[in-house]
């Protein structure tokens, strides 16, 4: 079973990195490919560029066995959706479980992704539950899809939507930035690492 951890990653943190290494854990994962979303569809574009967001990306998961970035969405050209990057991943990964690891944020806005019902062609849905973002009333589309049992996403490839909670750290890029905006210190929120990247290209800063 393969894990793919999509995000913006502007810039990437703790609540991120936290959750990449729990679930891969929890589930046994052979990898988890955290997929830079280049150029989001549903939201502003994010404050710093793709490859300044690769490059934080990359000096937070050095030495983590297990966690490997996904450049696809990078390579190809427009914006970066979902969909197309699964059916990506499946063309390479033909008899594998992959794993869609979403907050449980991005799935109450899961119906304005492109071609949303699609997602589950290619991947099982894992929802992690975050601080803050309560899961709505799941529909029928989606009682039809839940499956309880871990076992249950190895039966199939694909299909089913299943609910994991991971440790609740409620952290956000969106307050990262705004605290250095704000001129405080992010500090113990991601790695030292970005934070001396952040600081050394002056992301962030008020306009
Ligand atoms: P922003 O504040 O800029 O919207 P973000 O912190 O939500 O960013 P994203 O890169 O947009 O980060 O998120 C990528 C994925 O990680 C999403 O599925 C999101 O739900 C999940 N995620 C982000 N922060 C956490 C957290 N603290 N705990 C669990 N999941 C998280």
């Amino acid at each position: 079973m393969i894990g793919i951890f999509g995000g913006t990653f502007d810039p990437v943190h703790y609540g991120h990195l936290r959750s990449a290494l729990e679930v891969k854990e929890l589930f046994g994962l052979s990898e988890v490919r955290l997929v830079l979303n280049a150029q989001p569809p549903h939201r502003e574009q994010p404050a710093a560029n793709p490859l300044m967001r690769l490059q934080m990306l990359e000096l937070a998961i050095k030495n983590q066995p297990g966690l490997f970035i996904d450049t696809r969405e990078l390579n190809r050209q427009g914006v970066s959706y979902m969909v197309d990057t699964l059916k990506s991943l499946r063309q390479e990964f033909k008899n594998e479980s992959l794993l869609l690891f979403i907050g449980s944020d991005a799935f109450n806005q899961l119906k304005t992704w492109h071609q949303w019902p699609h997602l589950f062609d290619f991947a099982h849905l894992v929802v992690m539950t975050r601080p803050g973002f309560a899961i709505q009333n799941l529909d029928d589309f989606f009682k039809a899809k839940l499956a309880t049992e871990l076992t249950e996403l190895t039966h199939a490839s694909a299909g089913k939507l299943y609910f994991q909670q991971v440790t609740q750290l409620d952290i956000s890029a969106t307050a990262i930035r705004n605290m250095i905006a704000e001129q405080q210190n992010p500090g113990f929120l991601l790695p030292d690492t970005v934070i001396a990247y952040i600081r050394q290209h002056q992301l962030y800063q008020r306009p």
